[in-house]
C-alpha cells in the first residue's frame, strides 16, 4: 500500500494562481497549514485570507521570484529549516511560444532557471529535511511535453523532460527514506500560462484542453493512488506502463563493452 500524503505544512510555489492556487486551495481542505510562494503579493493575500475563511487551516506568504538568487535562498532555507514543512509542490514555471532560433535569451534563462534550477534546488532542500524525519512528499510539476516535445517550445519541453527524469531517479533515493515523490505531466490546462507566453489557448481544440481544478484533482487521486509519474488525462494507464516497460527493456544493453554490429566497419576485402 501506497504512503499517503503525510501531514503537516505544505509549501506551494507559484500558489497565486493557475494550477498552484488550486494545489493549495485543496491541500487546505485536506487539513495542511499552507506556506505561499509566488511574486505577486497582493494576489497571494487575496488566496490567505479566502483559504484562512474557508478552511481554518493558516497560510503564511512568501513572497519571492525564484529566479533571484536571494529569493531562492530564502525558500530554500525555510525548506531546508523548517520540521513542520512536510509537503512541496514545485510547481512555479514559465513557459514560451517559438522558435530557438531569434528567441529571447534573457527568457530562455529565466525559464531554465525557474522551471529546472530553482525546482531542483527546493527538491533538495525538502529532500535533506524530509529522508531526516522519515517523512514527506514532494510534488513535482511536469507537462506531457517532457514526452512529445516534438510539439512546442525546445527549452520548455527539455525543462519538463528534466523533471520527470529528475522524479524518477529522486524516487529511488528517497522511497526508502519514507519520502513520496510524484511527478505529474498536464496536458495542455486553462490557465494564465499561455498568455504570458504569448498563445492563445481557446486557439486549441477544447477537447485538448483541461479545467485546472479538474487537473488538479486528478493530480491528487494519483498521489492517493500510489503513483510515481501521474498523466491526468491519459485514459489507460496500461499505455504507460507499457512505456515504461519498453524503456525498461533497453535496460541490460543501454551500456555493453563493444559497439552494436551495425555500427562496426565491414571487414576490408
Ligand atoms: P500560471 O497560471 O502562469 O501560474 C504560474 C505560477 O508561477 C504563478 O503563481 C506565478 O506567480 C508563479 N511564477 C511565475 N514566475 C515565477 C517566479 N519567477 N518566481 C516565483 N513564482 C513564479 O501557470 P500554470 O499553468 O498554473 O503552471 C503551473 C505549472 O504547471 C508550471 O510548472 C507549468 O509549466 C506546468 N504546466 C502547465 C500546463 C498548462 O497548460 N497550464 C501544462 C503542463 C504543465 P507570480 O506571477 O505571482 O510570481
Amino acid at each position: 500500500m501506497s504512503t499517503p500524503m503525510p501531514k503537516g505544512t505544505a509549501l506551494v510555489t507559484g500558489a497565486s494562481t493557475g494550477i498552484g492556487a488550486v494545489y493549495a486551495d485543496r491541500l487546505a481542505r485536506r487539513g495542511h497549514d499552507l506556506i505561499l510562494v509566488a511574486r505577486d503579493k497582493a494576489r497571494l493575500a487575496s488566496l490567505k485570507a479566502r483559504l484562512e475563511a474557508d478552511t481554518g487551516r493558516k497560510a503564511e506568504i512568501l513572497a519571492a521570484d525564484l529566479t533571484a538568487k536571494a529569493d531562492l535562498e530564502a525558500v530554500e532555507k525555510r525548506l531546508a529549516s523548517d520540521a513542520s514543512i512536510a509537503v512541496l509542490v514545485n510547481n512555479a514555471g514559465m513557459a514560451a511560444s517559438g522558435h530557438l532560433a531569434g528567441s529571447d535569451s534573457a527568457r530562455n534563462a529565466a525559464m531554465i532557471d525557474l522551471n529546472i534550477v530553482a525546482l531542483t534546488r527546493l527538491a533538495a532542500a525538502a529532500s535533506a529535511n524530509f529522508s531526516a524525519k522519515g517523512r514527506g512528499a514532494i510534488i513535482n510539476i511536469g507537462s506531457v511535453l517532457g514526452l512529445a516535445p516534438e510539439r512546442f517550445n525546445a527549452i520548455y519541453s527539455a525543462s519538463k523532460a528534466y523533471v520527470l527524469a529528475f522524479s524518477q531517479t529522486l524516487n529511488v533515493e528517497l522511497a526508502e527514506m519514507g519520502v513520496r515523490i510524484q511527478a505529474v505531466l498536464p496536458g495542455a490546462t486553462r490557465t494564465e500560462i499561455w498568455e504570458r507566453a504569448g498563445i492563445d489557448v481557446a486557439t486549441y481544440p477544447p477537447e485538448m484542453v483541461m479545467d485546472v481544478s479538474e487537473m488538479v484533482d486528478a493530480a491528487l487521486a494519483g498521489f492517493d493512488q500510489g503513483e510515481l509519474v501521474t498523466i491526468p488525462s491519459l485514459p489507460n494507464a496500461a499505455d504507460w506502463q507499457a512505456f515504461e516497460a519498453a524503456r525498461a527493456a533497453l535496460g541490460p544493453n543501454l551500456s555493453l563493452q563493444h559497439a552494436a554490429g551495425r555500427y562496426k566497419a565491414p571487414a576490408a576485402a
